[in-house]
């Protein structure tokens, strides 16, 4: 179930998403993480400071360190988290799994373009909660015309 609280997030992490560089190779995605008490803890957002980084990996590796406690913890990112990508050593739907975040809430799941991502489902086999906003998906494609040439 989506609440008031998720669109209010999910909504600013769209809005995060178009500070990303502009690419035609790579979709531009942001993506904030809240902690169970409703804070937000850390954000990111596609090739933030690194050409290849990916908006969840560049906000869970703000956290890398800190201490923060992560469970119960929520990623509101504005596109599916990758199962499969070109650049990188783990995907993002793996580093949210062992970054012990139980829930992800999304707008866009990734379309068809690089790879075939089936991040929701690798997120639910490994018990994460997802939950869709996809009333929300049509910014995201805005955001993401360079790539999705609409
Ligand atoms: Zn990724």
């Amino acid at each position: 179930m989506d609440s008031e609280e998720d669109r209010r997030w999910l909504r600013t992490a769209i809005e995060l998403s178009r500070r990303c560089p502009s690419s035609t190779a790579a979709y531009a995605v942001g993506a904030i993480v809240v902690a169970a008490d409703g804070a937000e803890v850390s954000r990111g957002y596609s090739r933030e400071g690194m050409p290849f980084v990916h908006a969840e990996e560049s906000a869970l590796a703000k956290l890398a360190g800190t201490g923060t406690d992560l469970s119960g913890a929520t990623m509101y990112t504005s596109m599916e988290p990758c199962s499969a990508r070109r650049s990188g050593p783990r995907t993002c739907a793996e580093l949210i799994v062992a970054a012990g975040l139980t829930r992800v809430v999304l707008a866009l799941r990734e379309p068809p373009v690089f790879v075939h991502c089936v991040g929701v489902e690798t997120l639910r086999a490994a018990g994460v909660e997802v939950v869709m906003i996809p009333d929300l998906g049509a910014e995201v494609v805005a955001v993401n015309a360079a790539v999705l040439g609409r």
